[in-house]
């Protein structure tokens, strides 16, 4: 009994240390100085052999997306002087999701579970530095889309059905509200939820009229109407954001692949009008200024 618990503990270390070089290769954690964090969780293109892979679930990756978070990172950087905290996954999507809860997104693989953790842990870590440091932040999780209507769709974990509704009826729906990734922005905000969403300032609002970006919803296209598809969150900004209480709101950010992901040019004007956009809409809704 004496000799086994110090074995145990040697092979754990040695595990530990296989492991931590190749952790840190797939799942980039850079802690920055700004209240805001981006998480991209589909752009890596690793696909190691001793993980294995995925069985089920979506595993297209969202091509271009760390390019163009790169850009962003390097736009908020010249505008208000610090970076954002990043935190990248390297990995293919078919070896790990890391936009799903841990059962489906690592599907039983150690190293893939460890890398899930990795992901998360730096993502918590990160908006407990942001709630010390600033008192309240923005995460952006960002994404990469296929629909035919190439818009850039912000999800707030509202369904596509209750942005049909009215503004006074969003407005009026404390419970919707309490339920989204955005719900400690919402009482910030001197703006109503339904502004939050699609008013003139809200980030879509920004992004169309600074950038000429089509986005969903923003004030011309308040709801995704019949045919289009629209994506409005999933794990990232669900367990990431303030539903669960907390001061770091989150939005996830699908780009279109046209005029957004496709050539560098396009990903730096967005990331340019994402980075204006951004100075904007923390001095309008957190009343703060970014630099
Ligand atoms: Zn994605």
């Amino acid at each position: 009994m004496i000799m086994r618990i110090p074995f145990f503990l040697f092979i754990s270390a040695v595990v530990l240390k296989a492991q931590t070089p190749d952790l840190e290769k797939y799942i980039e954690v850079r802690s920055g100085s700004l209240p805001i964090i981006l998480t991209v969780p589909h752009g890596g293109t690793l696909k190691p052999s001793n993980v294995l892979a995925r069985r089920y679930g979506v595993t297209g990756m969202d091509a271009n997306t760390i390019q163009l978070s790169e850009m962003i990172i390097e736009e908020l950087e010249k505008r208000y002087g610090g970076r954002p905290h990043a935190i990248i996954s390297r990995l293919h999507r078919t070896k790990l999701d890391p936009n799903r809860e841990i059962k489906e997104a690592a599907q039983g693989d150690p190293t893939a579970e460890a890398a899930w953790r990795r992901f998360h842990d730096g993502a918590t870590a990160a908006c407990a530095s942001v709630m010390k440091k600033h008192g309240m932040g923005l995460l952006l999780d960002i994404h990469g889309h296929r629909h035919l209507d190439q818009r850039v769709e912000l999800g707030y974990l509202v369904k596509a059905d209750m942005l049909k509704r009215s503004d006074a009826e969003l407005n009026a729906d404390a419970a919707l509200i309490a339920s989204t990734s955005i719900r400690d922005l919402d009482k910030r905000s001197p703006q109503s939820f339904a502004e939050l969403l699609r008013g003139p300032q809200s980030l879509g609002g920004l992004l169309e009229n600074r950038g000429g970006f089509r986005c969903l919803p923003c004030p011309s296209k308040p709801n995704p109407g019949l045919l289009a598809g629209y994506f409005s969150g999933v794990y990232d900004v669900a367990a990431h954001g303030s539903r669960n209480g907390g001061t770091v709101s989150a939005i996830q950010v699908e780009c279109p692949w046209h005029n957004v992901r496709e050539r560098p040019e396009d990903q730096r004007r967005f990331a340019i009008a994402l980075a204006d956009s951004l100075g904007v809409y923390f001095e309008i809704h957190f009343g703060r200024k970014l630099k």
